[in-house]
């Protein structure tokens, strides 16, 4: 049987599985959560001593490995110039031989949502998810896209609103700016799970807004929304943001279009990571 080592660093939260062709987590084991990339690295250097055995355990060979990676881990490579996908080969090699994938947490969202999802079988999709930032992935032909950096898809800096709030990237009105669960809480002035009636359907619109501009660009008809703030907002949100996507694709072939929450089995992060592996790997879309 042929297995994936997947490795979830979204913080949903950190862990390491094996997980096979079907979609099927056989094994897990957690990360403890870390402030610094070394003491990730140390963390995960640990738990892949033991990957081997549970491998043999499970009857399977390792054919991949796949690593989502979050906004923390990211942001933390980034800001020191270092190369995640050299580091984390390096660190899997020292156990097993296979190839590794590292990709966006957003990304990784959107295979996992073609692969098993709210998108299965679905050509042509797009996927954003919301939590302390705001990041996705689109799927156009049957494939995700990958763009320069192999980071297309990434929706978060979408400008929704130009006189809005700063955002951290230094742009005004980013998607992220005004929906992220920092942006919820600091505009509120409330946590995100004691949202108001008006804040979760203006949290729909800017999603909304930014969901149609894809819909109106790439030719896909379907929007998947995930993460924390889909999660507590719900239907409201969902509703606000299907009202703003029937307002604004007007075109013919962007009528119709449709925004829907996702629906990949827990533990959703170690699937995301799987899809990565797999999707180079002869694909699961
Ligand atoms: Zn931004």
């Amino acid at each position: 049987m042929e297995l994936t080592l997947a490795v979830d660093l979204t913080g949903s939260p950190n862990g390491l599985g094996l997980v096979d062709r079907d979609g099927k987590v056989l094994d897990s084991l957690p990360l403890a959560p870390t402030e610094a990339l070394d003491g990730l690295w140390e963390e995960l250097e640990g738990v892949l001593e033991q990957v081997p055995a549970r491998v043999a355990r499970n009857g399977g060979t390792l054919s991949a490995c796949g690593v989502a990676v979050g906004a923390t881990v990211g942001d933390l490579a980034g800001a020191s110039g270092r190369d995640l996908l050299a580091e984390a080969s390096r660190l899997v090699s020292s156990v097993v031989e296979v190839p590794v994938h590292v990709e966006d947490g957003g990304r990784a969202f959107a295979l996992a949502e073609g692969w098993l999802g709210a998108a299965r079988e679905v050509e042509n999709f797009a996927a954003l998810t919301i939590d302390e930032t705001v990041s996705g992935g689109v799927v156009v032909d049957g494939r995700l896209l990958d763009g320069a950096m192999s980071q297309a898809g990434r929706i978060g800096h979408w400008i929704v609103e130009p006189e809005g709030r700063r955002c951290p990237c230094g742009a005004r009105g980013c998607l992220e700016s005004e929906v992220s669960v920092p942006a919820i809480e600091l505009s509120s002035g409330r946590p995100l799970t004691e949202p108001s009636y008006e804040q979760m359907r203006h949290v729909g619109r800017m999603v909304g807004r930014a969901a149609a501009s894809i819909v109106n660009l790439l030719d896909v008809r379907l929007v998947v929304c995930g993460g924390r703030v889909a999660r507590e907002y719900a239907s409201t949100m969902i509703l606000a943001a299907q009202e703003e996507l029937d307002a604004t694709c007007r075109i013919s072939f962007s009528r119709g279009a449709r925004i829907v929450t996702a629906k990949t089995p827990a533990p959703s992060g170690l699937i995301g990571a799987a899809a990565v592996a797999w999707n180079r790997t002869g694909g699961v879309l």
